[in-house]
């Protein structure tokens, strides 16, 4: 689960780790208030307005039609609201977010700390994931900040530098100074990066996060070191574990046919193609998009409806993927383990009538525990379903069904 910027900091706050200051808002109004706020505790004019949306690079992209970016730097409480005006309700597209871009619902209006001092402000990089290959955590740092880390690894990854934390000792303090190190800190600044990482890496351990990403971690002029920025992801396994974390969720951000995939407890995510499919357990829903591919087809999303497919988690599953304008035509693909053959079909028969009017052809393949009897109760439905038993003979009817309707 991603989580917005004010609210990652919020988290790492708790934690102890030092972030840029800021009161999240709604409208120009409570953003001026945001800011006459700030700036009376601060005593500087200047504050930064930040996009509140669910993806990076905001700081570069563009609003739509305008040439006004999603970070901005106001020096004025005319300049917050002229600002906010510009942001709050429209689209801002960055090159996370696509052409299509996200709305800007809220803004962060943040304390300035770039402010000018005995050095220069200096931006560092500092990310913490999930390594799958070495079953560690990994930290990573660079001197690369505000850049796209990408770009670094790319190019230059030998300024990426790497901790792995064995989740069974921990992170060790050698490790932090090894960091603070590779970041060629000394003295005050040294102390607070170590201080940083230890509660940065105790926040993402303890609320089960399966991302951080930090980018930039500043030091101030005056050698403090902070979270300008934080990209927070939550691991959705763990949400039971923090209740206090789940209304962190902003559905407003996600895709809403994930969203009503989810409340109905179907793993479903979007994708481009014109064959929608719906599958019984991850690892066959993976081959079946790979037979809809060798069969000319485009997979339009994968959809695991579970083990214990009945025909309302089909029905509903139906449902979805029939919203997707995209969708040209269905490939059921079940394998009756668990769940019975008769007892899908009879699903899958009751949702089409459900439904009613569905115009896509649907080619049904089941197998297993009394798929002869499914095929027969498709066959003799009289619907407009088409069934096979083999999983070359179904491949088969989507690429002739793709081809009568010239796709
Ligand atoms: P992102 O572009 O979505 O990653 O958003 P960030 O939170 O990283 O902000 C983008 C950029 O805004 C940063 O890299 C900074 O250069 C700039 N920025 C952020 N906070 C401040 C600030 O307090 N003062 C100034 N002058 N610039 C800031
Ligand atoms: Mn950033």
């Amino acid at each position: 689960m991603n989580i917005h910027e004010y609210q990652g900091k919020e988290i790492l706050k708790n934690f102890g780790v030092r972030v840029q200051e800021g009161i999240v808002a709604e409208s120009p109004e409570k953003a001026v208030e945001a800011a006459k706020l700030i700036m009376a505790q601060t005593g500087s004019k200047f504050v930064v307005i930040k996009s509140q949306i669910h993806a990076g690079g905001r700081g570069k992209g563009k609003i739509r039609g305008s040439e006004q970016r999603g970070v901005q730097l106001a020096k004025s409480v005319d300049d917050v609201r002229d600002i906010s005006k510009n942001l709050i309700g429209n689209v801002l597209v960055t090159h996370q977010t696509g052409p299509e871009g996200k709305k800007v619902n809220k803004v962060l209006v943040a304390q300035d700390v770039y402010y000018p001092g005995a050095s220069e402000p200096k931006e560092y990089y500092i990310g913490i994931l999930l390594d799958r290959s070495k079953a560690c955590n990994v930290i990573m740092a660079s001197t690369e900040g505000g850049m796209d880390i990408e770009e670094v690894a790319e190019h230059t990854p030998e300024k990426i530098f790497k901790e792995w934390v064995d989740p069974a000792i921990g992170l060790q303090p050698f490790q932090v100074r090894n960091i603070a190190f590779a970041l060629g800190l000394q003295g005050e600044a040294f102390k607070e990066m170590v201080k940083f990482i230890g509660s940065l890496y105790k926040a993402y351990v303890e609320t089960d996060s399966s991302m951080f990403e930090i980018n930039p971690v500043l030091k101030t002029s005056d050698s403090k070191i902070l979270a300008v920025d934080a990209k927070v992801n939550l691991d959705d396994n763990a949400l039971y574990r923090h209740p206090d974390l789940i209304h962190l969720r902003d559905i407003t951000e996600e895709d809403p046919l994930e969203v009503e995939a989810t409340a109905n407890d179907l793993n479903y995510v979007k994708l481009d193609g014109n064959v929608g499919c719906m599958v019984n357990g991850a690892g066959l829903a993976m081959a079946t998009m790979d037979i809809i591919k060798l069969s000319g087809g485009e997979p339009a999303n994968f959809l695991d409806v579970g083990g214990g497919a009945n025909a309302k988690t089909v029905e509903a599953g139906f449902r979805i993927i029939l919203k997707d304008p995209n969708v040209k035509a269905i490939l059921i693909n079940i394998f009756g383990g668990i769940v019975r053959c008769d007892r899908v079909a009879t699903g899958v028969v009751e949702a089409y009538k459900a439904i009613g009017d569905i115009k896509v052809p649907i080619i049904v393949r089941l197998q297993g525990t009394n798929a002869e009897e499914g095929a027969r109760i498709i066959d003799e439905s009289g619907l407009k379903v088409f069934s096979a038993v083999q999983l070359k003979d179904a491949a088969a009817k989507v690429k002739q069904v793709l081809e009568e309707l010239g796709e």
